[in-house]
């Protein structure tokens, strides 16, 4: 069994799907920081973000993997764990900006697939539900008002005591909507089968406790066919 969560930045997805991939026994794919590590190596090899062509010509020979160490997913780019680096503000917007381009996208989502045809899955991104796993046994789109989501980005960071501006996060989670929503690509929307679940009055608790019932349910369906 597959479950696919999309929805955008800050919605909760890597939090509630890590607890979900725990509870139920799964692997959890955390697809973002696949793209975040190819916009590593575009940052680090000078690669400006408008020029697709050179994109395309070298993505071929970037090589993204993923392994797990205690049940962490860690990112290698070319042989290296990329883990630390990728969580920058920086490399986040390089992601967004270099994911509307087909062949980055392309490579990664053959990387997303095969890991899911390996076993079982809680896949979280942007496309998952409507591009990477279509046939996913359970979709989830879940979202979270852009305010709610830059005050837990907010708290987020203060807690690691870092000095950040609210309205500057709320600026920059609404540009990366808007970009992730209307790239021509495999854009950021909801499946027509996926249930829609705001988690802006809700704890991460609730959320996952919602979405373990769904998966319960579906199991014991498709064992009953
Ligand atoms: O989820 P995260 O913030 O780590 O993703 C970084 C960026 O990667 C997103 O803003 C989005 O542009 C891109 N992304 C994507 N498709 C996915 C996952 C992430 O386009 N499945």
């Amino acid at each position: 069994m597959n479950v696919a969560i999309d929805g955008p930045a800050g919605a909760g997805k890597s939090t509630i799907a890590k607890r979900l991939a725990k509870e139920l026994g799964y692997v959890y794919v955390d697809t973002g920081a696949m793209y975040r590590a190819m916009a590593l190596y575009f940052l680090e090899q000078g690669i400006d973000a408008s020029k697709e062509e050179e994109i395309s010509a070298v993505v071929d020979g970037i090589d993204i993997s993923i392994r797990y160490q205690e049940g962490e997913q860690q990112v290698f780019l070319n042989g290296e764990n990329v883990n630390g680096k990728i969580r920058r503000e920086e490399v986040g917007n390089m992601a967004s900006a270099t994911s509307v381009y087909p062949d980055v996208r392309k490579k990664l989502v053959a990387l997303q697939q095969k890991l899911a045809s390996d076993t079982d899955v809680i896949m979280d991104g942007r496309d998952i539900g409507t591009c990477v796993l279509p046939d996913a046994e359970v979709k989830i789109y879940l979202t979270a008002s852009s305010a709610t989501r830059a005050k837990r980005r907010y708290d987020e960071l203060q807690a690691k005591g870092e000095s950040c501006d609210l309205e500057a996060i709320r600026l920059d989670i609404e540009e990366r909507d808007e970009r992730d929503m209307n790239r021509e690509t495999s854009p950021l929307k909801q499946a027509e089968d996926a249930l829609l679940l705001d988690s802006s009055d809700k704890t991460i608790e609730e959320v996952v406790e919602i979405i373990q019932k769904i998966c319960q349910d579906r199991q014991k369906e498709s064992k009953m066919l």
